[in-house]
């Protein structure tokens, strides 16, 4: 065996993931190193198993019990590679938590995360599905990702254009899906703030808060603050964030749907109208709807909870139920956004 690894047999994961749903892996590792990565990832090769990668566990629906390896790359470290003008070149581990990185860049006086505080999980897992908040995706401030290629054990640095970034979307979840493990990103930040403040109530957040220097912390923190008045905690209610991505439709399709809801949430995007996903689920009746122990949640009805007890099945049943809904009612395929391990 090799130092930095830790190794478990029948592993559960009910708290190893935000959702809360109950599994068991057969066999667990966290790797703290490079090498032990490596070596654990070498012995999957060798046996075949099926292999996971987990993160945080805050974009995942735990449907059964695994039998194969979850491995946990627990790869730390934040550095600043060098100085281009005003750009700042940062590499940040892959198992740092991601909010805990975004303040620490601002406390260093490098800004661009900082709409994306808040979001759960980690560094390594944020290029897999190019999270994104209040007008910012994470390809916007990434400069590359290095990741192992499990079959081979080959390092292997991905520029932002080799991942192929797209809304909630990369390779890593398309052409290399399972291919590669992320052990670290290279972040391009600004020394010079250039703030992203027109999305959501950033700008009347602000003002409540009678911010008089907006600084990317400041902004920061009222992206917190709208977040915790909208989005349960996950420590508190078991959600995984948003659970559909927000479709996109075509023109016609949404001039046709606008006429019959003039209310519908909707804007134009390179590809058609993206409508927003929770309106659809919310109007389809299903905001604060309750099936045993998991439900939609009641302030916002993108989010999907386990307030104790429920399972992966369980939860799976209910987004069916929505899809098949929202769909009869408005002709709109929702596409699930958390990844279903079972
Ligand atoms: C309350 C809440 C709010 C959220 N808000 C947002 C939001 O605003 N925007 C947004 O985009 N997302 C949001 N999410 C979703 C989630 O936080 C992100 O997708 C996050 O990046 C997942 O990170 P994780 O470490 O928990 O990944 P996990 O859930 O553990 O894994 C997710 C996927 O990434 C893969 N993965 C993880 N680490 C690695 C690695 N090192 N190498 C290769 N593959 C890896 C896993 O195999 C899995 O396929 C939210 C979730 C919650 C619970």
């Amino acid at each position: 065996m090799v130092a930095d690894l830790a190794f478990f047999q029948q592993q559960p994961l009910d708290r190893l993931n935000t959702l809360r749903l109950p599994a068991r892996a057969r066999f667990f590792a966290r790797a703290f190193s490079e090498p032990a990565l490596r070596y654990i990832l070498g012995s999957v090769t060798a046996h075949n198993f099926p292999l996971y990668i987990l993160g945080g566990g805050s974009n995942l629906v735990l449907a059964g019990a695994l039998d194969g390896l979850v491995v946990q790359p627990a790869l730390m470290g934040r550095e600043l590679i060098t100085m281009q003008g005003d750009t700042a070149l940062v590499r940040v581990g892959a198992g740092e938590s991601w909010h805990q990185t975004v303040l620490w860049t601002l406390q260093q006086g490098w800004s661009g995360l900082e709409n994306l505080a808040l979001i759960p999980g980690t560094v390594g897992a944020s290029p897999i599905q190019n999270i994104g908040a209040y007008g910012v995706e994470v390809s916007d401030r990434l400069h590359s990702v290095r990741a192992l290629q499990i079959s081979t054990g080959d390092l292997r640095t991905f520029t932002a254009d080799e991942c192929g970034f797209a809304y909630r979307d990369s390779i890593f979840k398309s052409q290399v899906a399972g291919e590669y493990v992320v052990i670290d990103v290279l972040f391009k930040l600004n020394t010079k703030p250039d703030l992203c403040l027109d999305y959501g109530d950033i700008r009347g957040e602000l003002a409540r808060q009678q911010v008089s220097r907006i600084s990317p912390m400041a902004v920061a923190q009222a992206v917190m603050a709208i977040r915790s008045s909208k989005l349960p905690d996950p420590a508190q209610l078991g959600n995984a964030g948003s659970f559909f991505k927000n479709p996109t439709v075509s023109v016609e399709h949404a001039n046709s749907l606008k006429q019959a809801f003039p209310d519908l949430v909707a804007y134009p995007n390179a590809q058609g109208v993206k409508l927003a996903a929770g309106w659809l689920i919310e109007h389809a009746g299903w905001k604060g709807y309750q099936q045993g122990a998991v439900a939609v949640h009641d302030r916002q009805a993108l989010v999907l909870v386990n307030h104790g007890g429920g399972t992966g099945a369980e939860l799976l049943d209910l987004a069916a139920k929505i899809r098949a809904s929202v769909n009869a009612k408005f002709a709109v395929e929702l596409e699930q956004e958390p990844i279903i391990w079972q």
